[in-house]
């Protein structure tokens, strides 16, 4: 049967005009890719330029973004959708770049009800349907593989926000079980919470203490990178981001 959404994908990706050199110089860049076989660096790539053709991917503060660097931003971005598909991200245009951390000087109120002015220095941050922010010297470290990726957390918390305020909580596939994720993510965050308090030292990074969406965020981060690490500290955490990230069958098929 014809379908507009096909024909105009069709389109999108046969007028693409991305320099091979950018590719490939992207993709050498991105270790992270190492892992996915052909059919899904494939699957990637498509996605990856229906993404650039429908988001804004824009420096800030006089940052001129290369093919190269958008890419970075688009292939990684598109990890956490591989196998769910563009329709994931809708909701939000634009990814804004900064060439170094960002300041935000925002006011919050307290327990008590008393306003502070807060100056902060963020790597990143997505607003809820809003733009993600990120640096471009944090989006450029992804070419180790440490469990740290500013671009996977950022894109997480828009999964998340699918729903309604970043929570740990993103909408579930059919076939999950919300009180399964509910109890698993609350075990792991308050074992992960005593154990930061403690001093333990975790191949994972300590800011997902901080709230639950921050502990999702930072948890997805490591599934896509050092899944082992994952597998091996909270593995039902693991069987929860494996069953949403990479349901079986496939949501989609671009
Ligand atoms: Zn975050």
């Amino acid at each position: 049967m014809w379908s507009y959404k096909a024909w105009r994908r069709r389109r999108i990706l046969k007028r693409a005009s991305i320099p091979e050199q950018a590719w490939d110089n992207a993709c050498e860049a991105l270790p992270l890719l190492a892992n996915l076989n052909g059919e899904e660096h494939k699957r990637l790539r498509t996605l990856a330029i229906l993404f650039l053709h429908e988001k804004a991917v824009e420096g800030v503060q006089g940052l001129m973004l290369t093919d190269r660097m958008r890419l970075m931003v688009a292939l990684q971005g598109c990890l956490p959708i591989l196998h769910l598909g563009l329709e994931w991200y809708s909701g939000w245009k634009s990814v804004l770049v900064y060439p170094y951390r960002f300041v935000t000087d925002r006011q919050q109120m307290d327990e008590s009800g008393v306003v502070h002015r807060v100056r902060r220095h963020l790597s990143g941050e997505s607003w809820l349907r809003g733009p993600v922010v990120v640096s471009w010297p944090d989006v450029a470290s992804a070419g180790v593989i440490d469990g740290h990726n500013l671009i996977i957390h950022e894109f997480a918390h828009k999964l998340d926000m699918l729903n309604g305020r970043a929570n740990g909580f993103p909408p579930l596939h059919r076939g999950m079980n919300v009180q399964t994720w509910s109890k698993v993510f609350t075990l792991a965050y308050e074992d992960f919470r005593q154990r930061i308090d403690r001093g333990d030292h975790l191949p994972i990074d300590p800011y997902g203490a901080t709230e639950p969406a921050e502990f999702f965020a930072v948890l997805s981060e490591v599934y896509f990178e050092t899944p082992q690490v994952l597998q091996q500290k909270y593995s039902d955490v693991y069987d929860q981001l494996h069953a949403f990230y990479c349901p079986v069958p496939p949501l989609i098929k671009p």
